[in-house]
């Protein structure tokens, strides 16, 4: 764990003249703050003050000083920035963000939500591992340098050279995640064209977190060096997959992977069952979190491999949670398939985490697999079998939210409610929008 004397030497060391003293807001929007690398130790020391009332859902301006704390593990150099011989370097530092009036942790961080659910399951006896498969598109610019829906590329799943264009983008991309400290796992192209995906290697709960902000700036720091447009909007085309991001989970105990259970016929333990079930019961409220845009339900609809039904499966990928092949005291784990890259990755891992710790302690029963490709099942099926399915719309999703009080209480109730204002606003905002889809449809048809 590096101290700060050890990253105060390494600044000096490397030439950093920047640091990029980062947070992420309740929507998930990474913000910087900068300062000269030689501001550095006093920035360890006192911290860094800033305008708290000028961040999206944080405070009033009556309470508007807030204090950043750099977190000594998230030294990074930033690689796009070093890249050319005669700019400056930076790096970066995430931060906890400090109530000055109480010099407590401040309540609207997603940080230190993500923080307290971590101190939950640690008291249970369990550390969270997180392994992210983020999904992206990348389109080719017009000529007024704003982003089109043009693929850059005409791939395929998997497709290898000349038609993948965007492999050399992939390839920085990686080599730039590397040389910030990630371990990458895979990469390859998705089923659409100009979709891809990358995946990084399980790590603890606040890392994957950290992990996925960076993820996202390199990738659209990589792309916009190249001259295309990066995206995470979930459902950029209608009628090909969207873009998800996969969650993979597992807790690991004193005694390794608490989810593996090696006589279980998928490979999974009483308490990963139990895990599930609080998944499954709260995964309504949970897709406000982890679905929070309006376009991220374009992506949950039959058919492009996205989860509409709530239940969980061994074979098929329409279910919400998939038992990955993968077995062993180390592999046995679940995946999370509703997930959207739009999501705050703070908020998204605290509220799963939650939902499944609470499935632990209430020891809630979990159903057994649907083996059937659920897309296929009618109406009657679905009833019958007692499968529920996920918000149909952003507006369904903070309902659900608001009527389950064990992931109200995960994001604590300045979070919940700065967040159901603004999805309120923006889902009122979208409902009274005139659409393309609707031009086509209707102006010359009336
Ligand atoms: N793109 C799909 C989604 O929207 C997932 C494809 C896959 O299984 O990787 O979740
Ligand atoms: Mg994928
Ligand atoms: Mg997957």
């Amino acid at each position: 764990m590096p101290s700060k004397d050890k990253i105060l030497s390494l600044i000096q060391e490397e030439g950093v003249d920047f640091l990029r003293l980062q947070f992420t807001d309740i929507l998930g929007t990474v913000k910087n703050v900068s300062i000269p690398a030689h501001q550095a130790a006093k920035a360890f020391e006192d911290g860094i003050y800033f305008d708290g009332s000028s961040i999206e859902g944080f405070v009033r301006i009556q309470e508007s000083d807030m204090r950043l704390n750099p977190d000594p593990d998230t030294f990074a150099i930033l690689p796009w920035r070093s890249r050319r011989e005669d700019s400056t370097v930076s790096a970066r530092l995430i931060c906890d963000v400090i109530n000055t009036t109480t010099g407590e942790p401040f309540k609207g961080d997603p940080r230190y939500v993500l923080k307290r659910a971590i101190a939950r399951a640690k008291d249970m006896g369990y550390d969270m591992n997180a392994g992210p498969e983020p999904e992206f598109f990348v389109f080719e610019k017009d000529e007024k340098g704003r982003a089109t829906t043009e693929t850059h590329d005409h791939g395929g799943y998997f497709d290898l050279g000349p038609k993948d264009l965007a492999q050399e983008i992939r390839a920085e991309i990686i080599y730039m995640l590397e040389s910030m400290g990630f371990e990458v796992e895979a990469s390859h192209h998705e089923v659409a064209p100009g979709q891809h995906e990358i995946d990084f290697k399980y790590a603890d709960a606040l890392t994957t977190a950290d992990n996925i902000a960076t993820f996202r700036s390199v990738v659209r720091a990589v792309a916009e060096l190249h001259g295309v447009h990066a995206t995470f909007m979930p459902k950029p085309i209608s009628g090909i997959n969207g873009s998800g991001m996969h969650t993979h989970i597992s807790l690991f105990g004193d005694d390794g992977n608490a989810f593996h259970e090696e006589e279980d016929e998928f490979g999974l333990s009483e308490t990963a069952y139990q895990f599930l079930a609080g998944v499954l019961e709260h995964a309504p409220a949970i897709t406000a979190i982890c679905n929070p845009t309006v376009n991220s339900y374009k992506r949950l609809v039959p058919g492009y491999e996205a989860p509409i039904y709530v239940a969980w499966s061994d074979v098929n990928r329409s279910a919400l949670v998939r038992k990955p092949a993968a077995r062993g005291p180390n592999a046995s784990r679940i995946e999370l398939r509703s997930p959207d890259p739009s999501c705050n990755p703070y908020l998204a891992l605290a509220v799963m985490l939650h939902a499944g710790l609470d499935g632990i302690e209430k020891e809630l029963e979990c159903p057994g697999p649907v083996r059937e490709n659920i897309y296929d099942f009618t109406e009657e099926d679905r009833i019958e079998r007692g499968i529920e399915t996920l918000p149909g719309t952003l507006g369904q999703a903070i309902k659900a939210l608001n009527e389950d009080e064990v992931i109200l209480d995960a994001l604590g109730p300045h979070i919940a409610s700065k967040f159901t204002e603004a999805k309120t606003h923006e889902y009122t905002e979208f409902l009274a929008s005139v659409s393309q889809w609707e031009l086509d449809q209707y102006l010359e048809t009336f």
